[in-house]
């Protein structure tokens, strides 16, 4: 039942969410995060998914607290 068995190595911090493909429903596979600090003050960290199905490229920006 579970993917990316390796992300239990990040202590829980990264909420391994499912996504799934706008376009052809697929399960999007997260690609990573970037710290915005010097991009934005409005958002500071974006994770990219993939998916591999179609190849579309979805970045979620995660609002500052
Ligand atoms: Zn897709």
């Amino acid at each position: 039942m579970r993917n990316g068995a390796d992300l239990d190595s990040l202590d829980g911090k990264q909420q391994q969410q499912r996504f799934n493909c706008w376009h052809c429903g697929s399960e999007l596979v997260w690609g990573g995060d970037h710290d915005l600090d010097d991009y934005t003050q409005d958002y500071d960290i974006v994770s990219n998914f993939q998916c591999m199905n179609c190849e579309t490229f979805v970045e979620v920006y995660h609002k500052c607290q």
